[in-house]
């Protein structure tokens, strides 16, 4: 009789051995088995084959192998177990969140009818001999530049592809693809959350057309997803293109990882595994012995820290692609000198006025949706607040609501204050909605266009509003961070940003880079075609460093204070952190848990745990929360503790109702 070590979906850092009765076929590695456990069954990986197991043998239960699914490759079982020993997180859990939905209980997909052309197509085609349609346009010298040293990479080698907004990185990476598989190698590209439209799928799948693509992400349906999966999994995809989960699909012949917009916060996962999908690349492309190419106009520090230190290999496109664009003339005006109209200055509204008589687009930035972020009683000082979270209900008049913009609860909007009476309730602050309005009432003659998870609450609705600004029906888009990414409007001209100072300020050390990198995304969609372009940031601190740079294009300059800064602080990515964080009904319990977990923590000399603390946003949902923070100098030392740690803390007694987490890299805090 054989032993199957058995990796399951439960929140334990085990295997779980069960008896194989019967033949055991020869690779039962990789493969999915569905085996009983408690009331019920699932689907877990075997991991193992042995004679003995630690429990007594008539006690083991029988697993049963589902032969009808392709075993899972060994590079792929390591890179799971990469994640679980880097993450701190359940094995079974790993594989259970890396497997399509479908694959997880066991069921495989009905196949579709192979049809050629685009998306999830061309089944059962080769990944090599592939025809491509040759790009209408030559590569620019620094284009061809780092389209070599990427193709002529052997083995491991990590790029950043530092390129300014419209530079060309996406002419790059498809052509280092287009290398790839001539050889009849395959290619992962990942792209942030909100970058992946099927625009950009249309763009690949015409490149390619030969090529089986298929596509990644929570929106594909389980069925489609678990095709996706397979189809990689037996080398006939050619390429994958998706966002973070991608970084997970098996792909036997991978010769080429991509990953576009590298700093984005989206690669980062929030709950459950909290892996960055950035960082699971780069570790596949030293397994797999690739190249891997990071690209950004705006990398995160840690990139372009690893770039300076020479650890990567530095591409520039420091021009734009198309001959007659330019870089956008940024500038700032300083709105301590005037009064605003409702949030906008006479600089703005005057430039906006110019681009409607023009003909040309214009787009205002601002990061805030709902008409305004709180409604209050001016009389006896009551604010709308959610009655289940540490926050604000935001006013929304869309559609005449009270929301709030971290668990969802719904209000109507009060008639009168609930604390006094008083009918005369104010809204304060300002929202995308609220801009809306005040542009309307501006010029009423413009078509404008508000673009936020709101308006665009579907990817119909997101694509709908897409198509509509590339048609030219809209004149004034108002919009957050949605419209940063990757989109290109040949008659976008102006961009207005409005109410960025605060981020300026925050407590977070991550707020000047991410700012820093919306603004040069979202002011890199003005004038990318033969219109000059032009950027205007309303502040109160047009001397603020951040803003100087922004003006100056200069990324580097900002990079390279703020990583001094950091460097003083002692901060990433000169040290290395984890968060543990605890929730539970009261917060003197998360705090007890936290504290219970320094008592039990192993002393590591390199090692450094700050006090628990209330999170930022201390209730969520009715859930108190608080964390605590380790660093190291040491990214060694600290994994060496946390590895230690962890085993005492599944050892530790909580309360039913508390839950907690290890966030390792942790992006918030
Ligand atoms: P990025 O990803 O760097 O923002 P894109 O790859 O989207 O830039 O390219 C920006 C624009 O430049 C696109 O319209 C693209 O078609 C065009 N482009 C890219 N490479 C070239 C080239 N070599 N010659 C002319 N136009 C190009
Ligand atoms: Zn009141
Ligand atoms: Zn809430």
């Amino acid at each position: 009789m054989s032993i199957l070590q058995i990796a399951l979906d439960v929140p334990l850092p085990r295997l779980f051995d069960y008896r194989h009765d019967g033949d055991l076929p020869e690779n039962a590695v990789g493969r999915l088995a569905k085996v009983p456990f408690g009331t019920g069954s699932r689907v877990g990986v075997v991991l193992g084959v042995v004679e003995q197991s630690d429990q007594p043998a008539e006690k083991l239960k029988s697993a049963e192998l589902l032969g009808e699914l392709p075993a899972l490759p060994a590079d792929w079982l390591e890179l799971c177990r990469f994640c679980a020993r880097y993450y701190h997180h359940p094995l079974g859990q790993v594989m259970a969140f890396a497997l399509p939905p479908l694959l997880r209980k066991g069921k495989k997909p009905r196949p579709i009818k192979p049809k050629v052309g685009a998306g999830e197509t061309a089944e059962g085609r080769r990944a090599s001999n592939m025809e491509t349609a040759p790009s209408s346009n030559a590569a620019t010298a620094d284009q061809a530049a780092a389209i070599d040293a990427i193709v002529k990479a052997s083995g491991f080698q990590t790029f950043l592809l530092h390129g300014v907004t419209g530079s060309g990185k996406t002419e790059v990476y498809l052509r280092a693809i287009e290398a790839v598989l001539a050889r009849g190698g395959q290619a992962l590209m990942l792209v942030p959350e909100i970058a992946l439209t099927p625009q950009l799928e249309s763009r690949v799948s015409a490149r390619f057309p030969g090529a089986h693509v298929v596509s990644a992400h929570s929106g594909v349906a389980d069925a489609a997803r678990a095709r996706a999966f397979l189809a990689a999994l037996e080398g006939r995809a050619a390429i994958v293109l998706g966002t973070r989960l991608s970084v997970f699909m098996p792909m036997p012949a991978l010769r080429l990882i991509v990953v576009d917009e590298e700093h984005d916060a989206s690669f980062k996962q929030q709950e459950g595994l909290r892996y960055s999908a950035r960082d699971v690349a780069i570790y596949r492309a030293r397994q797999r012995d690739i190249p891997i190419v990071l690209g950004s106009a705006t990398p995160s520090l840690e990139t372009f820290h690893h770039a300076e230190s020479g650890r990567y290999t530095r591409l520039e496109l420091p021009e734009r692609a198309v001959a007659a664009a330019e870089l956008p003339t940024v500038v700032t005006v300083d709105t301590r000198r005037q009064k605003l109209q409702d949030g906008l200055s006479a600089e703005l509204i005057a430039a906006v006025g110019e681009r409607l008589r023009r003909g040309e687009q214009s787009l205002l930035f601002l990061n805030r949706r709902g008409y305004a972020p709180v409604l209050a009683c001016p009389a006896c000082g009551w604010i709308s607040h959610c009655r289940r979270c540490a926050a604000n209900l935001v006013l929304h008049l869309a559609d005449r609501r009270l929301r709030c913009h971290h668990c969802g609860l719904e209000a109507t909007i009060p008639h009168h204050c609930p604390d006094c009476g008083n009918l005369d309730l104010q809204p304060f602050g300002r929202g995308t909605q609220r801009l809306e309005a005040k542009l309307a009432e501006q010029f009423p003659e413009a078509r404008t266009l508000r673009i936020d998870r709101d308006s665009a609450d579907s990817p119909k609705k997101w694509q709908a509003l897409l198509a509509a600004i590339h048609a030219g029906e809209a004149d004034i888009l108002v919009g957050t961070q949605m419209l940063a990414k990757g989109h290109d409007f040949p008659k976008l001209t102006l961009v207005g940003v409005v109410g960025a100072d605060a981020a300026l300020f925050a407590a977070d050390f991550r707020a000047p880079e991410r700012l820093f990198a919306q603004i040069m995304q979202v002011g890199g969609r003005s004038g990318r075609h033969d219109l000059p372009g032009a950027v205007l940031i309303q502040t109160e601190y047009p001397d603020h460093p951040l803003y100087r740079a922004l003006v100056e294009h200069d990324y580097t300059a900002f990079a390279n204070a703020q990583l001094a800064e950091r460097e003083g602080a002692g901060f990433p990515p000169f040290a290395f952190q984890a968060m543990l964080r605890a929730e539970a009904r009261e917060l003197k319990e998360a705090l007890a848990f936290l504290h219970a977990a320094v008592s039990s923590a192993p002393t590591f000399a390199e090692v450094l745990l700050y006090d628990p603390v209330p999170m930022r946003l201390a209730r969520l949902k009715n859930r108190e929360r608080a964390q605590l923070l380790v660093e190291s100098r040491s990214r060694p030392a600290l994994q060496g503790f946390l590895t230690q740690w962890m085993a005492a803390l599944y050892g530790l007694k909580t309360p039913r109702e508390l839950r907690w987490h290890l966030d390792v890299d942790p992006l918030e805090f």
